[in-house]
């Protein structure tokens, strides 16, 4: 089983941003409010993400660290509405199959905290108890320690950083209503408060994409009674001045996706009213019945399947043509 876990380990575990990942939605599964993350080296010595979740009971402590076992799956129909963002029950022995991992942890209604670690191939986990307020504590430190083939393909720190820095963007583009904060060597990049007013919510959005997106962002705020659709966030205009290309976010009830007809929607409503070549950068969020929409349940990828692909990109197209040509002189 060791070797099965190595084995997924790599389609799970790229890098430090693939495990930010995972534990970033493992602690939002968990109804945590409050995350902080503390990472050196590009999170390749340590990557430390504190929550405030439901936690893990003592009895359950070693088994969230084997195969397969997951707590998020009462029965196959869940999987048509995604409810929970992982289900597949690996991440976790994926991860400390390829690093040492310590996972702390205490419910809000256990008066104690206890922990579990394990260390690549030893797997035998030791229990130990703990101090810890409610919720968890996930550590995992030097990654890919016993790979050496992973460990070749890391980049440089500060590459990983970005990686991984992506990866909160995305989570807290996604979550305003939960604080996240990041420290990188022991200093801090991020420190995201919860957002629920529009004031609070740009502030969030320049903190996380910097002041010029906020700047000459026109907010997004279009719904389709009839068929149930509603597509809000913030798209840039043209006189916004830096390459745009990579802050294109766009979230398909909640989940960050990466669409073929959701960009050319995009793309051809800002080309119609500006044609200008360049490319818009935008946060958008597109809420649909969940029925209307396959999640490709690889880890990994982004992929979305509408059932009606031409009434959303219609719907698209047509909200943000009307708010671009309404705002552009
Ligand atoms: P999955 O998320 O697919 O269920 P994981 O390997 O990521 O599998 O996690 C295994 C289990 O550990 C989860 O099902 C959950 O019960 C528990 N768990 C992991 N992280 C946390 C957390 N931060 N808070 C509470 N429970 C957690
Ligand atoms: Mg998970």
């Amino acid at each position: 089983p060791q070797l099965a876990n190595q084995i997924a380990a790599g389609e799970v575990v790229e890098r430090p941003a693939s495990v930010v990942k995972e534990l970033l939605e493992n602690s939002l599964d968990a109804g945590a409010r409050s995350i902080s993350l503390e990472v050196e080296q590009g999170g390749v010595r340590l990557i430390r993400l504190r929550d405030d979740g439901g936690g893990i009971h003592k009895d359950d402590l070693p088994l969230a660290l084997s195969r397969h076992a997951t707590s998020k799956i009462a029965a196959l129909e869940d999987l048509e509405a995604v409810m929970s963002l992982g289900f597949r029950g690996e991440a976790l022995a994926s991860i400390s199959s390829v690093s040492r991992l310590t996972l702390t942890s205490r419910p809000p209604d256990q008066s104690e905290a206890w922990s579990v670690s394990v260390e690549g191939r030893d797997m035998a986990p030791t229990l130990a108890p703990a101090a810890h307020p409610p919720g968890s504590t996930v550590e995992v430190r030097d990654l890919f320690f016993n790979t050496p083939a992973r460990r070749k393909f890391l980049r440089t720190e500060k590459t990983e950083l970005n990686h991984l820095e992506e990866v909160v963007r995305r989570l807290a583009l996604s979550r305003f209503d939960v604080s996240f904060t990041l420290a990188h060597n022991a200093r801090t990049l991020y420190q995201l408060r919860p957002a629920m007013s529009e004031l609070e919510r740009e502030r969030r959005l320049s903190l996380l994409l910097g002041q010029p997106f906020i700047e000459h962002a026109l907010v997004v705020d279009m719904a389709a009674e009839a068929s149930g659709l509603r597509l809000h966030g913030w798209i840039t205009q043209p006189t916004h001045s830096r390459s745009q290309a990579d802050q294109q976010y766009f979230f398909v009830n909640g989940r960050i996706i990466k669409d073929k007809v959701v960009s050319h929607a995009v793309r051809q409503a800002y080309q119609d009213v500006l044609f200008n070549g360049r490319h818009p950068a935008f946060v958008l969020y597109l809420e649909l019945d969940p029925t209307l929409v396959d999640v490709n349940v690889h880890p990994t990828k982004h992929e979305v399947r509408f059932r009606e692909s031409r009434l959303v990109h219609d719907f698209i197209y047509r909200s943000l043509h009307r708010v671009i040509a309404q705002m552009t002189p």
